[in-house]
C-alpha cells in the first residue's frame, strides 16, 4: 500500500466510522492505528472458552433513535432484536430500574404504592422521565418521600461509587440518564432502534474496515509511529490531553475494572443486568447471554468495579462531566484549534464526551460530512472549526 494519506488513531466506533467515509467516499488511503491488540475500541467482543460471547469492556447494548446512524451501521450487520433490562438490589428486592411504577408497586405496601403512582402520575404525566434532582425540589410530601427515598437507594450510593462524587457534582445530563420513569414499561431504553449486532460488535467492525483503501496495525501507539506519516492528516480518537503530552494538566476519567466470572448453570438472571447500588464493591452485574442471545447450559457475569485512572495502569472509560472538566477542557481545545485543517479530535476521548456508540457513529459521520469531505473538496483551503 502507497503512503496514506489520512492516519486515523483508534479503531472504535469514531475511528472506524471516519475511515470508511474517507475511504468510500473519496477513494483515499487510509491508515488505521490502534494500540491494543484488536478493532472495535470499547464495543470489542470475542468467544471465550466456553463459546459465549464476551464483551471485554463492560456490557454495550445498541440504541439510537437516529435513523442515518441505524441505516448507516445496518450496511455492516444482521440484527438481533434486543430490549434491555435492569434490576436494581434494592431492599433485598430486585426492582426494575430506571425506577418505574413497577418498581414502586414491587417496594411498598399497596395502599401506598397506589398514592404514589397516582400523585406521580397526576404531577409530571404517565410516560414521563423526570430526573431525581428535579424530582427532589418537588414540594409535596408524598413526592418527597419518594424521591427522597430513590435518591438514597438508587442514586446516592451508586454515583459515588460510580463516579467518586455526590449527584449534584455532576452534570445534570448524567443523572438525566437514568430518571425515574412514570410508566410500567420495563425496558432500560426507550429509543426508536434497540438491537444487538447479530455476529456481535467485533464481526460488524471487521466489515466496517473491510475496504481495500483501509489497513490497520493493531497493538501500534500513534506516537511511535507518527514520524513516519509526517504529510498525512490525522483524525485522533484518543485522549486529548495526552495528544498535547498534559501540557495544561490531566483531565480526568474514570476506570474500571472487569472481572468475568463464569457461571455453572444456564442462566443466573431474569434479565440481563443486575444493579448493586449499595453494600458490594461492583456496580453492576451483566448476564451477556441475555443481550448476544447465546445459548447452552453454561452462562458467564461480568462484573465492574469501578477505580481511578491512572495513566499507563488502567483505561480512560469514562470522561467526568462536570463544570471544573470543561474549563479544563477549553486550552486543549484551544491548541486543537490551531492545528485546524491538519488533526482533527473527535470521539469519547478525543471530544472529552460522555458519547454513546451510536453517538460516537453520529459524530464521526457529522465529522466527515461536513468537515472532513468540505475540506477535501476545497484542496485543503476549506476549514472550519472541528470540534463541537
Ligand atoms: C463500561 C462501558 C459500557 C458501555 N456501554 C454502552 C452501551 O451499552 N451502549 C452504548 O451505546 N455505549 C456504551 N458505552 C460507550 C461506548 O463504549 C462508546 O460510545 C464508544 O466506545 C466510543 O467509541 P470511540 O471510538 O469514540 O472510543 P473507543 O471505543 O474508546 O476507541 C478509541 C480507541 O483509540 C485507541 N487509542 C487511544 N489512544 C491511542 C494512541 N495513542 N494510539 C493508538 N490508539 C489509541 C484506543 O485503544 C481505543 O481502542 C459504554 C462504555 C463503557 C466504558
Amino acid at each position: 500500500m502507497s503512503k496514506p494519506a489520512w492516519i486515523i488513531v483508534g479503531a472504535g466506533f469514531t475511528g472506524a466510522v471516519v475511515a470508511e467515509r474517507i475511504a468510500s467516499v473519496l477513494d483515499e488511503r487510509v491508515l488505521v492505528v490502534d494500540r491494543r491488540d484488536h478493532i472495535a475500541g470499547n464495543a470489542y467482543d470475542y468467544r471465550g472458552e466456553n463459546g459465549l460471547l464476551i464483551h471485554k469492556y463492560g456490557p454495550h447494548i445498541f440504541h439510537t433513535n437516529s435513523k442515518r446512524v441505524w441505516d448507516y451501521l445496518s450496511r455492516f450487520t444482521e440484527w438481533r432484536n434486543y430490549f434491555h433490562k435492569v434490576l436494581g438490589h434494592i431492599d433485598g428486592q430486585l426492582v426494575p430500574v430506571p425506577f418505574n411504577l413497577n418498581s414502586i408497586a414491587q417496594l411498598f405496601p399497596s395502599g401506598m404504592a397506589d398514592r404514589l403512582s397516582e400523585k406521580l402520575v397526576a404531577r409530571y404525566g404517565f410516560g414521563t422521565k423526570v430526573p431525581i434532582l428535579k424530582m427532589r425540589a418537588d414540594a409535596d410530601e408524598d413526592l418527597k418521600f419518594l424521591s427522597d427515598y430513590v435518591y438514597r437507594k438508587v442514586f446516592e450510593t451508586y454515583t459515588l461509587k460510580q463516579w467518586e462524587l455526590r449527584p449534584e457534582e455532576l452534570d445534570p445530563s448524567v443523572s438525566a440518564r437514568v430518571p425515574v420513569h412514570v410508566s410500567r414499561d420495563d425496558r432500560y431504553f426507550q429509543d426508536s432502534y434497540q438491537a444487538m449486532p447479530v455476529d456481535g460488535y467485533t464481526a460488524m467492525f471487521r466489515k466496517i474496515l473491510n475496504h481495500q483503501n483501509i489497513s490497520v496495525e493493531l497493538s501500534t501507539n500513534y506516537k511511535d509511529v507518527c514520524g513516519d506519516f509526517k504529510s498525512a492528516r490525522v483524525i485522533y480518537t484518543g485522549p486529548i490531553d495526552e495528544y498535547f503530552n498534559y501540557s495544561h494538566g490531566q483531565l480526568p476519567y474514570r476506570s474500571l475494572q472487569f472481572k468475568h466470572v463464569p457461571y455453572s448453570q444456564e442462566f443466573a438472571f431474569p434479565v440481563g443486568t443486575v444493579n448493586y447500588p449499595n453494600e458490594f464493591d461492583f456496580t453492576r452485574v451483566t448476564e451477556t447471554k441475555h443481550l448476544t442471545g447465546d445459548r447452552g447450559p453454561l452462562s458467564l457475569l461480568t462484573q465492574e468495579y469501578p477505580e481511578a485512572y491512572v495513566p499507563g495502569t488502567n483505561e480512560p472509560y469514562y470522561p467526568i462531566p462536570t463544570t471544573a472538566t470543561s474549563e479544563a477542557l477549553r486550552p486543549y481545545r484551544n491548541l486543537a484549534r490551531e492545528l485546524d485543517g491538519q488533526v482533527w479530535f473527535a470521539g469519547r476521548l478525543g471530544d472529552y464526551a460522555y458519547y454513546n456508540m451510536d453517538q460516537a457513529c453520529a459524530r464521526a459521520i457529522a465529522l466527515f460530512d461536513k468537515q472532513i469531505a468540505p475540506v477535501r473538496q476545497n484542496g485543503g483551503r476549506g476549514q472550519a472549526s472541528r470540534l463541537a
